[in-house]
């Protein structure tokens, strides 16, 4: 089962990757960490993308897709893997599907975690921090007991500036101007699987795993 995962910052991304890739037994490749073990284990492309790194650049687009190539060739991709993080955009997509033909293996499912803009701003801006003693809260999932206020010293609940909805939102936008693009790509494809990420996690990850199993 190869699978692709999308979602934007804040979808829950992260988690329902760590739970697909248990339960279906498949590798996760995530590109930071892709990235770093083939740079550390000086592969051809590992060692070629340092190159690029150690000058300050950007590495480019047909390194970046040796290295996943590379990764992909590996024994325990062999029945399957959970790609996310890439591609990025549509010319990596369009490089990832030659790749893959080349390895005699196809995307069977993208699964994006969709969740609307003033979700994902409410989730990205919801962390505040105690000014006395630095517990962290959040207005959604964490909240303190009393508005404003740390639980455990009393404290005054502040929010850090990168965490302010104008800095927010304006990464947000970013993101969510590259994925327009790239979902148009896999849905021409017929492979774009929307599922509900304003649920609870628990049922977000049932409906990811009923479609992976075809039940959906
Ligand atoms: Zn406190």
């Amino acid at each position: 089962m190869n699978i692709l995962l999308m979602g934007l910052p804040g979808a829950g991304k992260g988690t329902q990757a760590e739970r697909i890739v248990e339960e279906f037994k498949i590798p996760h490749i995530s590109t930071g960490d892709m990235f770093r073990a083939a740079v550390k284990e000086e592969t051809e492309m590992g060692k070629l993308a340092k190159t690029y790194m150690d000058a300050g650049q950007l590495v480019p687009d047909h390194v970046v897709i040796g290295i996943v190539r590379e990764r992909l060739g590996k024994a325990d991709c062999s029945t399957g893997f959970l790609l996310d993080g890439f591609p990025r955009t549509v010319a990596q997509a369009e490089a990832l599907d030659q790749t893959l033909q080349e390895l005699g293996r196809k995307i069977d499912h993208v699964i994006n975690i969709d969740v609307n803009r003033e979700s994902l701003l409410a989730r990205l801006t919801g962390r505040r921090i105690c000014r006395q003693c630095g517990s962290t809260y959040h207005v959604i999932f964490n909240p303190p007991k009393e508005e404003g206020k740390c639980d455990k010293c009393g404290g005054e609940l502040y929010q850090r500036d990168d965490d302010n909805e104008k800095t927010v939102a304006t990464r947000l936008d970013v993101n969510i101007e590259q994925s327009v693009p790239l979902l148009k790509y896999y849905e021409d494809k017929g492979l774009l699987r929307n599922i509900n990420g304003e649920q609870e996690i628990g049922t977000v990850f049932e409906d990811i795993t009923s479609l992976l199993r075809g039940q959906a």
